[in-house]
């Protein structure tokens, strides 16, 4: 890709002369994409890594349509006080050379009376949080009629902390006419509503190299009864080589439920839910963070705030509620670059439900068939004893055969005690199986 010069941008020399001072040379891919664009005036949806320049890449061209004369006029909204205060900084330097230029930044958990005082000098700029900026439109200390250029920056974490309705809120309350630019580092489909909302025919930018940047998670689903899930995930568990799987369940009693049957068949799980105190739930995450517990059950409360980089396996025992938990809860897996597996178990009519995911999130999720699952008889008497038992010791061997074998997520942990999938494995003959990098077999149809 050709280099762009800060020189060849069209800047004033005020912003020339600041840039030249802060070492940038060239400007960074996001910056010579969307500089021209917001200069035109144009809306615009950016997508560039973290740390590469995002910041000046809005900041330049707000700064160089501000009149020092008028009030309040570009509106930077941020996740956190820690970027709110880093964008400030980014201004400041940029703005060094324009006469009478002021920006105040509002965040929570700053005494509101400094930011008060700071607002009756009527800034041109203001960067801030969702909560507090609302808090100050409320008090009537920030008002948004002359504003004319609104940028949500770092959207993607700023919809993962539930700001969604602030977000919406302080744009409506912003004069149509401005001009609206989003930049992140991910885009979701929760992010490209908002932009379809909000948004007027914005140009969209992407420096992302996708290859790297996409979160490899394989989709699977499995079509089974209700009373198959239980099997199924068992079969997942004992034949993928798990460091860590979390598996969603849609309310907190059916998590004691589905950790007390797991401990009962003789596999180490721990659950999680709101309904737990504070330091339960955080002995729980320990746990699961330093690996002695692979097996971690949640509900998607609990769910949504852990991030574990070693998560290799997500499991959706029951389907989501809600379409976009199905996003939130895969996106558990496949972080910091490494491959991750999602299941989804659809009973009945949940299949049109997991099609309508998976048209609007714009995935691709396979089906799939578990080795076995489908042969294997039903022992209706062995699964009433399990669901009996389960408590007392005695009932992992009633999961006989299974509990003839180890696996990585049982206790005793002893892996190589041969695999329970030997006993479902297809016979040879059977085409289309696949194994996978963990030994797990499963088959596309
Ligand atoms: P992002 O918002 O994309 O995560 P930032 O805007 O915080 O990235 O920029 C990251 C760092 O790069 C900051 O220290 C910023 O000053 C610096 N930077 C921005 N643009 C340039 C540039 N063109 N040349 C050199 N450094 C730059
Ligand atoms: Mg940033």
């Amino acid at each position: 890709m050709q280099k762009t010069k800060f020189e060849e941008l069209n800047l004033s020399q005020h912003m020339k002369k600041a840039v030249a001072e802060m070492g940038f040379s060239e400007a960074t891919p996001i910056q010579a994409a969307a500089i021209p664009v917001l200069i035109e005036g144009r809306d615009i949806i950016a997508q560039a890594r973290t740390g590469s320049g995002k910041t000046a890449a809005f900041a330049i061209p707000a700064i160089e349509r501000i009149d020092a004369r008028r009030g309040l006029q570009t509106l930077v909204v941020c996740p956190t006080r820690e970027l709110a205060i880093q964008v400030t900084e980014e201004f400041r330097r940029l703005f060094k050379y324009y006469d009478g230029l002021t920006i105040v930044t509002a965040y929570g958990g700053q005494d509101i009376s400094i930011q008060l005082r700071a607002l009756t000098q009527h800034p041109q700029i203001v960067v801030g949080t969702p909560g507090r900026l609302i808090d100050h439109m409320w008090r009537g200390t920030i008002r948004l009629d002359e504003v004319n250029f609104v940028v949500l920056d770092e959207a993607d974490e700023m919809l993962n902390m539930g700001f969604r309705d602030d977000v919406e809120d302080i744009l409506s309350y912003v004069p149509q006419s401005r001009q609206t630019a989003m930049f992140s580092a991910t885009m979701s489909p929760d992010i490209m509503r908002l932009m379809k909302k909000h948004l007027k025919n914005p140009v969209h930018i992407d420096t992302t190299d996708h290859k790297n940047e996409v979160p490899k998670i394989e989709q699977l689903y499995c079509e089974l009864l209700e009373t198959q899930k239980f099997d199924a995930l068992t079969s997942i568990i004992d034949q993928r080589d798990i460091k860590a799987a979390l598996i969603f369940v849609n309310t907190k009693s059916m998590v004691d439920r589905l950790v007390s049957r797991l401990s009962g068949a003789g596999y180490r799980a721990r659950g999680i839910h709101g309904g737990h105190e504070q330091c339960r739930r955080e002995m729980v995450m320990n746990s699961f963070r330093d690996g002695s517990v692979k097996i971690l059950v949640a509900t998607d409360v609990a769910g949504r705030g852990i991030d574990i980089s070693d998560i290799d396996t997500v499991i959706n025992y029951d389907l989501p509620r809600d379409d976009e938990d199905y996003t939130h809860r895969i996106g558990r897996t496949g972080r910091a670059g490494k491959l991750g597996t999602s299941f989804t178990f659809v009973v009945g009519k949940e299949l049109y439900d997991l099609k309508r995911i998976e048209k609007n999130g714009g995935f691709n999720i396979q089906r799939m068939d578990i080795a076995g699952l489908g042969q294997k008889p039903s022992r209706p008497e062995a699964k009433r004893r399990v669901e009996t038992d389960r408590t007392k010791d005695s009932a992992p061997a009633a999961r006989s055969p299974k509990s003839t074998t180890g696996d990585a997520a049982r206790r005793p942990a002893s892996k190589k005690n041969g695999r329970t999938g030997e006993k479902r494995q297809p016979s040879s003959h059977d085409e289309g199986w696949i194994t996978d990098s963990t030994g797990f077999k499963y088959k596309l149809i």
